[in-house]
């Protein structure tokens, strides 16, 4: 149990307010999916998404008079959560209880096991909490559908998705509480990751991605300094890899930005990997009662479902023939053992791989 005496603060967060950091364009987006298997099987399973799913999340989230974290509705928002998670299958979903405050409060977490021994952890995290324009008033009605029921109904989507995919990583799915507060339960996560030594290798946050400019583009958000610095390179790495992903798998163009006012700061101050998605349009409704679901396109919101599924199947090492690709015939699974894309999907020179990336091809060719 940590002590939250001594957790560091941070200010209620203002995504208005971006660091003076110029966006950039990305370099790099040449390549388009190309006919690897790898490449089909990731384009088979994000053909899945269903902006319909999302569009019917966002509505339940938002019909919660408030998810203020001092509010009573908390609770409620909580039992919904787990209850979603355990109708897609999931058996290991719970409450991270902290304290804050003098509140009782606690974070939504769905845990999808590793295949491999000693598994490393993925977190795909989004606040769940939201707040009005005074942030002291917990009982206005408060709809919070861009912020932030969007970057949840993507977390559930993707879990709903990824429980018929086995994964190399585990994966925890986590919606957040106090957000609004200042990062309250994020930090208290982020300490309780630490004291525990938990793996923790990439963490990727959801926070307002409903909202697109003219040109539709998505804010993929890397580390650039912050508290520790030799968490930087990999974190752009793996920025890089969702906008490769989003060029890949969606029409959705991206910028590169900087984190900065929301959960995954307190993780980047442990030392951790962390990127986040953020919309590039400039949300008029942000933090008001007119933060509707009717304000949302759910197109980009299923763009950037797309694009943050395909890097985790990247990233975790999704196991290709533990479900069914249309293109592959499931007699001709039988034959084989599992590929993981994390070695496969560019073409490693493993001889092994290789050969059996060329026998699969063959047979793929005559399925
Ligand atoms: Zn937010």
């Amino acid at each position: 149990m940590s002590n939250s005496f001594e957790l560091e603060t941070y200010s209620p967060p203002d995504k208005h307010k971006r660091p003076d950091v110029l966006l950039v364009a990305p370099e790099n987006l040449q390549r388009k999916s190309s006919e690897s298997l790898a490449d089909k099987f990731i384009a088979e399973i994000v053909a899945l998404v269903s902006q319909s799913n999302l569009n019917h999340w966002v509505h339940d989230l938002s019909a919660f008079h408030t998810r203020h974290t001092k509010s009573t509705y908390i609770n409620q928002v909580k039992t919904w959560l787990v209850n979603q998670f355990k109708s897609f299958g999931y058996t290991n979903v719970g409450l991270h209880q902290y304290n804050r405050e003098g509140y009782q409060l606690g974070n939504v977490i769905c845990s999808k096991q590793g295949t491999e021994q000693n598994a490393k952890i993925l977190i795909l995290c989004a606040h769940c909490d939201c707040i009005m324009e005074n942030p002291h008033d917990a009982e206005a009605r408060a709809p919070g559908a861009d912020d932030n029921a969007t970057g949840v109904s993507v977390m559930l989507e993707l879990a709903r998705i990824l429980a018929r995919v086995d994964t190399e990583d585990t994966i925890q799915f986590i919606a957040f509480t106090g957000e609004e507060q200042g990062l309250w339960g994020s930090t208290a996560y982020a300490q309780y990751v630490q004291d525990n030594n938990i793996n923790l290798h990439r963490l990727i946050n959801l926070d307002q991605i409903g909202y697109p400019p003219n040109d539709f583009s998505i804010i993929v958000e890397r580390d650039e300094g912050n508290q520790v610095s030799n968490n930087d390179q990999p974190s752009q790495h793996f920025g890089n890899l969702m906008v490769q992903m989003a060029a890949d798998h969606t029409n959705m163009p991206t910028k590169l930005g900087p984190i900065y006012g929301s959960d995954y700061m307190p993780f980047e101050a442990r030392g951790y990997v962390v990127i986040g998605a953020y919309e590039a349009g400039h949300n008029p409704n942000y933090h008001s009662s007119n933060d509707t679901p009717d304000t949302v396109d759910y197109s980009y919101v299923a763009d950037v479902a797309r694009m943050t599924l395909a890097i985790i199947l990247y990233e975790t090492g999704a196991l290709m023939s533990l479900l069914s690709v249309r293109d592959i015939a499931a007699r001709c699974l039988n034959k084989f053992p599992p590929i993981s894309f994390r070695r496969d999907i560019y073409g490693g020179d493993d001889p092994q791989i290789r050969s059996l990336r060329e026998q699969l091809k063959l047979i793929l060719d005559n399925c």
